[in-house]
């Protein structure tokens, strides 16, 4: 863990199409719902750029399906913003074509994502790339001292890099669960309970003079990892995450899926046990009630021999789930048998989740990302593959693809980033 700003070299990287500010709005943005929503010219153009740049204008009408005289239009008024710039000629066998990208350093934003143990800083560029990146533990006090400690290490991150400040359109803020607040879990410490939900982006942007959007983790992780890696628009995709629970997003058409209230990807608390143990949420049978993280390290807790495997102190005051569960994850990875066999009975149930997610909107793509994933990946990847696999071939001739994030630590702060950027983009 570092406390210091860590320049970092990126290359640029995919697209994302999704989010909606909530709070404050980047300027220049339109605020709108994701629902229904169809990219405009611009957004398509740069969406296009970013993903396979650099294009001429002719590839760029063939990709979007707008017609030339509307692409060369849009094209110039990007020119003059300085948001796209011109890089040369193709040779080609009639007249030479001028190709486009994007100016990286144009505009940038900030991701936080505050999780149970640690809070993770990015500043990204237009291209995704990330230009800074810094992590603190979690804030300990509530309130205003959650608020100064956010307000003074985004203005480190920035000054830090040498970014002019005008160039940052604004903050994403994410962090797990639902938003609201009411239904956070009873035992989440005190920075991630609903006291502060609803109004902490806009007093954090009132405090920063910048537009905070707020959006959940697992959906934030998902269009982190639709930047990353590149996925074109047309695969349906889902980054399934596990950091203190289990969550999942979900990109269709290039659009993260929000739903009514933006809870959309609710993952974890898909009932897989219809008179299963009680879950926080107050429902029966949940994923997460079942096999997320905390109960994983409850069972090994409870069992001498698992939680002496994973060296777990039984009688100590607790760590938080996730660091934990990275213990037991350790210990399997080792050869410990018990840790091992409370890591797979836990997978098997997420398994048979993640094939109810694929069946229900027909996705192309999972990737598996956040801390508990990674650190756990050796079994859940496996164990999502084979059950998906299986499905595949015997009944919905189909071939999904199943990854592990290789950017699982930052997936979060880079999407709430790349949400702020991509709501700029729709003006
Ligand atoms: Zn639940």
């Amino acid at each position: 863990m570092s406390d210091t700003v860590t320049p970092v070299g990126g290359p640029p990287v995919g697209t994302p199409s999704a989010g909606t500010p909530s709070g404050s709005t980047p300027s220049g943005s339109t605020p709108s719902g994701s629902r229904g929503r169809r990219a405009g010219a611009r957004e398509s153009i740069l969406d296009a750029i970013r993903l396979a740049e650099p294009l001429s204008r002719v590839e760029l009408a063939a990709m979007t399906g707008l017609t030339e005289a509307a692409v060369s239009m849009t094209v110039r008024r990007l020119l003059d913003e300085g948001l796209v710039v011109e890089t040369g000629r193709t040779p080609t066998a009639g007249k030479p074509r001028t190709l486009l990208r994007l100016d990286p350093a144009a505009r940038l934003a900030v991701g936080i994502h505050l999780d149970e143990d640690v809070t993770t800083y990015v500043l990204t560029g237009q291209t995704g790339g990330i230009v800074s990146r810094m992590t603190r533990p979690a804030p300990t006090g509530t309130g205003d001292e959650v608020l100064d400690a956010l307000v003074a290490d985004v203005a480190l991150l920035i000054d830090g890099s040498g970014v002019e400040r005008v160039r940052c359109l604004g903050v994403g803020l994410v962090w797990p669960g639902p938003r609201g607040g009411r239904t956070t879990p009873r035992d989440a410490p005190p920075h991630l309970r609903g006291n502060h939900g609803d109004d902490l982006d806009q007093r954090l942007s009132a405090a920063t003079g910048m537009p905070v959007l707020v959006e959940n983790d697992a959906t934030a992780a998902a269009v982190g990892e639709y930047w990353v890696a590149r996925v074109g628009p047309a695969q349906a995709f889902a980054a399934l995450y596990m950091g203190s629970g289990i969550g999942a997003g979900i990109v269709i058409d290039g659009v993260a899926l929000r739903g009514a209230r933006a809870n959309a990807g609710e993952f974890g608390h898909l009932c897989v046990q219809v008179d299963g143990p009680e879950c926080w949420c107050g429902g029966h049978g949940c994923l997460e009630a079942l096999a997320g993280p905390a109960v994983v390290v409850a069972a090994a807790l409870a069992d001498p021999v698992a939680a002496a495997e994973a060296g777990l102190d039984t009688a100590g005051p607790r760590r938080s789930a996730a660091a934990d569960f990275a213990a037991v994850a350790r210990a399997a990875r080792g050869g410990a048998p018990a840790c091992l066999a409370l890591i797979e009975g836990s997978a098997r149930y997420v398994a048979a989740a993640a094939e109810s997610v694929v069946n229900l909107l027909d996705i192309d793509l999972l990737v598996l990302t956040g801390p508990g994933f990674a650190a756990a990946s050796f079994v859940y990847g496996p164990a999502i593959t084979a059950r998906i696999a299986a499905a595949d071939a015997r009944t919905w001739h189909r071939s999904v693809s199943v990854t592990v994030s290789l950017a699982a630590a930052t997936a979060s702060a880079t999407g709430a980033a790349a949400l702020v950027l991509q709501s700029s983009h729709r003006g």
